[in-house]
């Protein structure tokens, strides 16, 4: 571009063949980034983009906005870049400690309300939160509902209640390892989305992912250390007829439903995301039984 200040156009112009040719990406979602961190740094609406492509943004208006571009074109994820993404139609506050809100997980969401009939107050838990985002939907989704959400991280957990707090979603928040600080609490409902990449797993060392915490994405040497650990576990914090629902990688379907299986689960089952992959699997507890032991009858 000659010595002339640069229009809005030609600057997203510009970043979205930088993105796409550094990053791989398709132009088209080149195309999203450029202007997602264009709204981000200039503080303005996609719409305002398109309606003033032909404005010459300042000098300090397009540094700013080159300065994302670079970390972008360094790898670091654009949500962690701007702050936010969507999940479930609403904005959710992230950071560099939770996983970014995947639109796969919304799975376990649509699956988690058809076990939670509107109006009845279930008591629900939700393992591993991270932004909050499975946790802090199901308590607006259904305001009956009485939500707890545990993680072990207390920087997660502290952004997971700002996101509960800025969207007025009432879920009682616990520093955990997993059932550890519900000791003695049943619940209606688990679901969670816990680690479960095996730890020598390229797939760790490439794109966004490389910049997530790896202690929400990777779990022992095959993957399932603490699916395996949540499924065993659960059995003792369901009431009766309660269901688990946990979120997996696509190739671990079967393994799943196996340990479900071995841990007494009934009606297991799996479910794929819009993509057709596998992605989440749960089972029910007995109607009479928690925990192999009978259930005292009320
Ligand atoms: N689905 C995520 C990924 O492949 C992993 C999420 C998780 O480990 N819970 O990047």
């Amino acid at each position: 571009m000659s010595g002339a200040a640069a229009t809005v156009a030609g600057l997203l112009h510009d970043a979205t063949a930088r993105l796409s040719d550094a990053l791989g990406l398709e132009r088209r979602e080149a195309r999203i980034e450029a202007r997602a961190l264009a709204v981000h740094a200039w503080g303005v609406e996609t719409a305002w983009l398109i309606a003033h492509d032909t404005d010459r943004p300042s000098p300090a208006q397009a540094a700013t906005f080159h300065a994302l571009l670079e970390q972008r074109l360094a790898g670091r994820p654009v949500a962690y870049l701007t702050g936010i993404r969507e999940f479930y139609g609403r904005a959710f506050a992230v950071g560099p400690d939770v996983l970014i809100p995947r639109p796969e997980t919304e799975l376990l969401v649509d699956e988690a309300l058809g076990h939670l009939p509107p109006g009845r107050p279930l008591r629900v838990l939700d393992l591993g939160t991270g932004s909050g985002c499975v946790a802090v939907t199901l308590a607006l989704e259904r305001p009956q509902a009485i939500v707890t959400a545990v993680d072990r991280s207390p920087a997660a957990l502290a952004l997971a209640r700002r996101n509960a707090d800025a969207l007025r979603a009432p879920v009682r928040f616990l520093l955990s390892d997993w059932f550890d600080a519900v000791a003695g609490e049943r619940f209606d409902l688990i679901v969670g989305n816990p680690p479960y990449i095996a730890a020598a797993d390229p797939h760790l060392g490439r794109g966004d992912v490389r910049f997530e915490p790896l202690a929400a994405l990777a779990s022992g040497d095959d993957g399932f250390a603490d699916l395996r650990r949540i499924i065993r576990d659960a059995p003792a914090h369901l009431a009766a007829g309660g269901w688990l629902w946990l979120e997996h990688g696509f190739e671990q379907a079967d393994g799943a439903r196996r340990l479900l299986q071995e841990a007494g689960f009934h009606e297991v089952d799996t479910r794929a995301d819009a993509a057709g992959l596998p992605r989440i699997s749960g089972g029910r507890v007995s109607e009479n039984f928690t925990d192999g032991r009978p259930c005292p009858k009320l």
